[in-house]
């Protein structure tokens, strides 16, 4: 169940946010456009969210899907915009229509009456202050459902504070920890030094992933990586980070799923699928390090 601060304090986390928005410094791109005056920045999103799709989504990790899955809000537009990106349509080309936080209230509420497990935000960084306004008017609604934030990893800590006792289960994606694919396929080359200050403050509010008898989440932290082909010195520094500094009981997904989407056959070197070996060496190399709550595959 969420464990929503009082609705005062929701509210004002809300307008604390959404004041950022005049000279947008949500996440660590720091645009400094007016959001609210319809000034887009690297995100492409202006001051209401938009939504591409919601409802029970069964492709998830099995904690989070359970027999009812998993609660997902897909939200249009990103921050970080890879170029490999597999939702492009939605996170570049913006699919989807803009809602109110009315309109976004009722369909977290929705998603709790379908009865899914919990309520998952995919790319929800960008627009945190929308979505905590809206969690605002649902948690008065009678919103309990576990609420998991969704993301790329590229987020500002100081707009994570503003989540602390908001968000249950946090869901990032470590991509890289060099700059230089970093810089390449998402120009962001400061990503590994942000994600690695993300990931310590997201655990040091939730810590590991802590499940119910059941078997579903209800507290922690989850990692995605992506295991990119050709890159496994990338993910082998993933593996040693979230080991060696965050905790080797750290829920990892090794995802092996990548293939070529977005603009990625512009990038010879990722125009493949991985490989089967690639991720099988990930694993090995995951299992050596002590991980011990690995999932993917
Ligand atoms: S949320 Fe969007 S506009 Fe704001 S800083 Fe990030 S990318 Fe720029």
């Amino acid at each position: 169940m969420a464990v929503f601060p009082n609705l005062s304090s929701l509210a004002e986390r809300a307008e604390r946010l959404n004041a950022r928005l005049s000279e947008c410094d949500i996440c660590p791109r720091r645009c400094r456009v007016n959001r609210k005056a319809g000034e887009r920045g690297v995100c492409r999103v202006g001051g209401n969210a938009a939504v591409a799709s919601f409802g029970p989504h069964f492709g998830e990790e099995a904690p989070l899907v359970g027999n009812n899955g998993s609660g997902t809000v897909f939200f249009s537009g990103c921050n970080l915009r890879c170029v490999f990106c597999q939702n492009y349509e939605i996170s570049h080309m913006g699919e989807g229509g803009e809602v109110s936080a009315e309109r976004l209230a009722g369909i977290f509420l929705s998603i709790q009456r379908m009865g899914c497990h919990n309520l998952n935000l995919v790319t929800p960084t960008h627009v945190t202050s929308q979505i905590v306004e809206a969690l605002s008017l649902a948690s008065s609604g009678g919103l309990s459902i576990p609420v998991v934030y969704n993301c790329g990893g590229y987020e500002s800590v100081d707009t994570l504070q503003e989540l602390e006792g908001v968000v249950d289960i946090y869901m990032p994606d470590v991509k890289f920890l060099d700059a230089e694919p970093a810089g390449r396929y998402c120009d962001a080359p400061d990503y590994p030094e942000v994600v690695r200050a993300a990931l310590t403050e997201m655990d040091r509010q939730v810590g590991p992933l802590s499940l119910d008898l059941h078997g579903i989440a209800l507290r922690g932290v989850l990692v995605r990586h992506l295991v990119m082909p050709g890159e496994a010195s990338t993910t082998r520094r993933v593996i040693d980070f979230l080991a060696d500094e965050i905790g080797k009981d750290t829920y990892l997904n090794l995802m092996h799923q990548y293939r070529p989407c977005g603009r990625a056959l512009e990038f010879p070197e990722i125009g493949r699928r991985t490989a089967a070996g690639e991720w099988r060496e990930a694993r090995d190399y995951a299992l050596e390090k002590g991980m011990f709550r690995l999932a993917g595959g």
